[in-house]
This record gives C-alpha cells, structure tokens and sequence, in this order.
C-alpha cells in the first residue's frame, strides 16, 4: 500500500472564529465562490490523499454534510476536537495523520509532500518558517524591550504524526493546547521541522481573505497559462517534400531558372506548368505535409490552365495562410536544392529572403542550401535540379 493510502487527514473546523466578524465562522466563509473549508478539503485531495475526516461544531452540520465528506463533532477546546476525530479514526486506524487547521486553504502540495516525507524518519513532523523580523516586547503603545529572533519559528499545519503516537499522547494529554505538536512533545516525542510556506497563511482578519483571493487567482491564472502552454507545445509537426523540374531546351543569349523565388540566370530553365520553381514546389509540399493536407496538385491541378505559368509564390502563400488558419506557426524551413548547376551559393541569401516574405516569417527560420550529386543520376547528368524540404510548425 502507498503511503496516501495509508494516511487520514484530520481537518479542524469546529471553532467558531469570532476575529473575523460577520456571521459566519471564518472556514465556512466564502473565499473566490466557496466556502473556506472546500479549498482546504480540495489542498489535500489535489496532494492524492482520500480519507478525509472533518471535525465540525454540532450547529454547522448541514453546511458539512453539503462538503460529501464524513464528520465528527468537536469538543469543548482544539485539542478535545482533534482527539475527537483520533478517536473515530481509531475504529480503522490509519499508519499517518496529517492534522490541519480547516482555515488553511492555500497548503500546496508540495508543503503536504515535505510533512509525509519526513514522516518517514521521524514519528512527528509539521512545517514552520523561521522568523525573521526583529522582535520587541511592548507595554502602553511603546517599545519596552527587544527579543532575540534565534531560533524562533512561526508554527504552521497540516502536523504529520504516525496515528498511534499522536493518538496515544493525546489520550495522556487532556488538557488545552496551542497545537498538536505542543501535545507530541508533552508525550516525548520528537518533532522535526519541515520549511513552511509563507502563503499557507491562517485566515484569521478580513485582510487574510483578501490576501488569499488574490493568491487564489494567481495560481489559477498560472494553472491556466501552463495547461495553455503544454497543448501546443504538445503539437509538434515535421512536413517533407520532394520535387523534381527537367531542364527545358538551351536558350540562345541564356535565360533564367526561378529557384526559391528568385532568378537564376543559366543557359537553360526549368520545364513545367507553372514557373517551375522546384525549390518553392517541395518547401510547399512539406507546409502541407506537416498539416496532412495532400500536395500541390491537389490544391493546384496541373489540369488547370489557370495555373500555366503561375508564379509558385502563389501555391507557397497558400500553404503557409493554411498552417496560420489552423492555429499553427511555421518554425522552421530547410530547403535543398540538388543540382550540378547553375551554382546556388551565390543567392541564398535573396533566396531564404524570398521564401520567408512569402511566408511572413523572419529570415532566421529559413534555410536555403544547395548540393551536387557528384555528377551521378540526372541530376548529375545536368537533366534537370530536384529538391527537398522539410517545414517545422507549431500549433500557436
Ligand atoms: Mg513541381
């Protein structure tokens, strides 16, 4: 059994809070739509702790039996309540006992993780935090003396205990007491400090309520960035294309290539239906590719003589305004060009210019490169210049 499973959280919520004013004790006051006590009980649930035992006063049992979870009554003091709620467990004991005042909602779970951690050393543990501001004594609105801050700490919950040592010093202490560990430690026991958390903060004056909503919508606020963030980067996409345009007839006086947008100038230039731009053609089919959303041909149908001659930037616009309609960025581009000639090197420059205006992305997020086939296959052969690309995008 995991050590969740075998730990009972005690929520103390029988007191009757008076500091706070209006008419309602301070755990079943609303704090961000719900009472105090339900974000409490939903701290410890988030941590994966099940078995949850409240303990309530008598005249607020229709407001607990609301909260789906069981109850005791509490007693006449703190510690008459928690031994209260000891002694119903004790029916079906539990190895640990986180016990925690009900009017801490903000416990994170990572303060509730550090008190079972050290549960496992030690019979006792529960979270402080050191003080740190000079402390005076105080008599008719003046300083009478200082106090040394020296090991001084500002005792918070949830207090862990194994169940049958906090059980069995509550049975030998029936007396008031400021917490539990006050208790542990009447019994001998040893009670080791875990670090606290400034925000796991005891509402006890109307500015804690305030203070605590404001907490309350960070995290959410942060919750919500963070699931927003983990989505998209969830979806990740790699596209591929690969083209290939022949050589046309040898032009008397040279003409030009279009590759990745620009003109190349060469004796001969590339054969097709559209300006044959087979850099522009294989980065188009990798957009696609990424969105699984076929190729060119089938946006674009070579049967259509609206596409003779067309300029590729067209079919690479396309592409890319698809990709921003589906809520993705395009990241990256890679494009090489496979070719004996005409020489690339020269204008890849104008070249990754050319494709990331098109695509409306920086310059940086393209690249363009260019390889020979070692004058092997067609390419070798100078019949004609293939291509292939790889487009990277990001859901936005
Ligand atoms: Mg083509």
């Amino acid at each position: 059994m995991s050590i969740l499973s075998q730990t009972a959280v005690i929520l103390v919520a029988a007191g009757r809070g008076t500091r706070m004013g209006g008419e309602l004790p301070k755990q079943w006051q609303d704090l961000a739509g719900q009472p105090v006590l339900a974000h409490t009980i939903a701290a410890f649930q988030a941590a994966g702790l099940g078995r949850i035992l409240l303990v309530i006063h008598p005249d607020d049992e229709s407001r607990a039996r609301a909260l789906g979870l069981p109850f005791v009554p509490g007693g006449d003091s703190r510690a008459a309540s928690v031994r209260a709620a000891l002694e119903a467990l004790a029916a079906d004991p539990p190895e640990r006992v986180l016990i925690h005042d009900g009017a801490r909602p903000l416990a994170s779970v990572a303060l509730i993780r550090r008190v079972l951690a050290a549960l496992s050393a030690t019979p006792a543990a529960a979270p402080a935090l050191a003080v740190t501001d000079a402390l005076w004594r105080g008599a008719g609105g003046k300083v009478t003396g200082t106090q040394p801050r020296d090991g001084l700490w500002r005792a918070q919950t949830p207090q862990g205990f194994r169940f049958d040592a906090i059980l069995s010093a509550h049975r030998q202490h029936p007396a008031e007491a400021a917490d539990d560990v006050e208790i542990a430690r009447a019994a001998g026991l040893d009670v080791a400090i875990v670090e606290g958390e400034e925000e796991n903060l005891k509402l006890t004056y109307p500015a804690d309520f305030t203070r605590a909503g404001v907490i309350l919508a960070q995290r959410a606020a942060a919750h919500s960035t963070s699931a927003h963030r983990q989505e998209s980067a969830m979806d990740i996409r790699t596209g591929n294309g690969f083209d290939v345009h022949r050589f046309g007839p040898e032009v008397a006086g040279g003409t030009d290539c279009v590759l990745c947008g620009v003109k190349v100038p060469h004796g001969r230039g590339l054969a097709g239906h559209s300006d044959a731009d087979v850099g522009m053609h294989a980065l188009t089919d990798a957009i696609y590719g990424a969105l699984a959303e076929g190729d060119i041909g089938q946006h674009f149908p070579p049967s259509d003589p609206q596409w003779k001659g067309a300029d590729s930037a067209i079919f690479l616009r396309h592409a890319a305004e698809l990709a921003r309609s589906r809520g993705f960025r395009l990241t990256h581009a890679d494009v090489t060009l496979i070719c004996e000639y005409p020489k690339i090197g020269p204008h890849t420059i104008a070249m990754r210019a050319a494709l990331a205006e098109i695509m409306g992305v920086e310059a940086g997020r393209v690249s363009v490169k260019a390889t020979t086939s070692e004058r092997l296959g067609f390419t070798g052969r100078e019949e004609g210049i293939a291509a292939i690309a790889t487009a990277t995008l990001v859901q936005a």
